[in-house]
């Protein structure tokens, strides 16, 4: 039989065990039963391994890892990071809110993000946060105002957009010219210049962050390059930079997908780092998905199939408002039976029970399911749970974090009072 777990080298904390699908030491199935579907389970021990590659990357060095936290928010996983020392890359108040919830360092925490709104900023201020990466000459202003009536100095790093193609989907790119983010290359040391003189402001350091579910090095090597040209024309004017912050991006294995080791990756950015003569420096990334993604599963009913001419539909509990990244981004994740059974797959669109065809979790999948079997959505770990949505009136799964042998429930199942308790009737 053609298991596909084999097949996951990414994913070494999930397994069959006597035909069972585990997450650790702990049975899927048995989870499914005693909390419902659909439900998201996560491996602590696979976060801590993908932190660890991070860490052994920046051995001796003066680094700071802040996680990128809207990879995945709940605070049970802010909780591993924030134990393990980590700082946080947040890009709002709300999260920011969530960072101090869990009893983080907030000066570990950066602040990222285009439209930081002068409330945020006063609230991240009064927290003590430890960075706000701007992102455009307009906020620099702003913070500069909103800094000065608190009577403080916000520190600051400017988010440069190094023209780089991260080869990765599009909505995800966004260190390209047309994105969004950041400030033009060409005009990076005039805001520097400008920034130095903003009496509201203290200029700390420099960040860029190129896109997500990166597997190739060569963007990042590029991104360096134009990185560390800046700090040097920078620098020259006068102006030091105590922090180069390279931001996240490091893609995981989706299928077969092949990003380099954190480790390995980090050894050739040091590497050029260190022949340009900024080793001192202190380094920050801001590690999303790559921390969290191959953690996690969502465990699934399958409800209904229902074969059709042109093809057959697999009908499951979750749906897009549970796992969106299909529908946002064509994205591929596996799907998994949790106990195979051992007749003849067939080929079926994976899809939800939401009114939209563009609620599907997989297309064209072999598998040999019927309604009342168990799935598994694997990689489920990052920009599933923290984007999900009530639409259709879905309350938000359950989620649990697997120690070991031991499971806990960290946010329990979203019920129909939590939906309507801010809303009331008109008149
Ligand atoms: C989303 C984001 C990250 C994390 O990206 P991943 O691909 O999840 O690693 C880091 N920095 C910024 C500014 C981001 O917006």
């Amino acid at each position: 039989m053609n298991d596909p777990l084999t097949r996951l080298p990414g994913q070494p904390h999930i397994a069959r065990r006597d035909g069972v699908l585990c997450v650790e030491n702990v049975a899927l199935d048995a989870l499914a039963r005693a909390h419902g579907t659909p439900l998201f389970v996560y491996s602590k021990q696979w976060m801590l391994d993908a932190l660890a590659a991070y860490q052994r990357g920046f051995e001796g060095r003066n680094a700071l890892i802040c996680y990128a936290m809207k990879a995945n928010s709940s605070l049970g996983v802010l909780r591993v990071f924030a134990e393990a020392g980590c700082g946080f890359d947040i890009v709002s108040g709300g999260e920011l809110g969530r960072v101090l919830a869990v009893g983080a360092d907030p000066a570990k925490v950066i602040f990222s993000g285009v439209g930081k709104t002068r409330a945020e900023m006063k609230q991240a201020l009064a927290a003590g946060i430890g960075c706000f990466n701007v992102e455009s000459e307009a906020e620099l202003e702003v913070l500069n105002e909103v800094a000065l009536a608190a009577g403080q100095r916000a520190r600051i790093s400017i988010r440069i957009n190094p023209n780089v193609d991260p080869k990765t989907h599009p909505y995800i790119s966004t260190g390209l010219k047309g994105n969004k983010f950041g400030v033009a290359h060409d005009r990076t040391v005039a805001a520097y210049q400008h920034a130095a003189r903003l009496p509201g402001l203290d200029v700390v350091g420099i960040d860029c962050h190129i896109g997500s579910q990166i597997t190739e090095a060569s963007p990042y090597l590029d991104a360096m390059d134009k990185i560390l040209d800046l700090v040097e024309a920078i620098e020259a004017t006068g102006i030091r930079l105590h922090h180069i912050d390279f931001g996240g991006g490091l893609g995981i294995d989706y299928n077969g997908d092949t990003p380099p080791a954190a480790d390995a990756l980090w050894k050739q950015l040091l590497a050029r780092i260190d022949a340009r003569g900024f080793g001192d420096r202190q380094l920050m990334i801001e590690p999303g998905r790559s921390l969290v993604g191959n953690a996690g599963v969502c465990v699934s009913e399958v409800l209904y199939t229902k074969p059709g001419d042109d093809k057959n539909f697999c009908i499951i509990d979750a749906a897009m408002n549970d796992l969106p990244r299909p529908a946002m981004y064509q994205a591929f994740q596996q799907i998994v039976p949790l106990q195979p059974r051992m007749g003849t797959a067939a080929l079926y669109d994976v899809v939800g029970p939401i009114c939209e065809s563009g609620d599907w979790i997989g297309r064209d999948r072999a598998l040999d399911v019927q309604a009342g079997d168990l799935v598994a959505v694997l990689s489920a770990g990052a920009y599933c749970m923290s984007m999900a949505s009530n639409y259709n009136t879905r309350g938000r799964a359950a989620e649990v974090l697997v120690n070991g042998g031991q499971a806990t429930l960290i946010r329990r199942r979203e019920t129909l009072d939590d939906q309507l308790r801010s809303e009331q009737l008109a008149g």
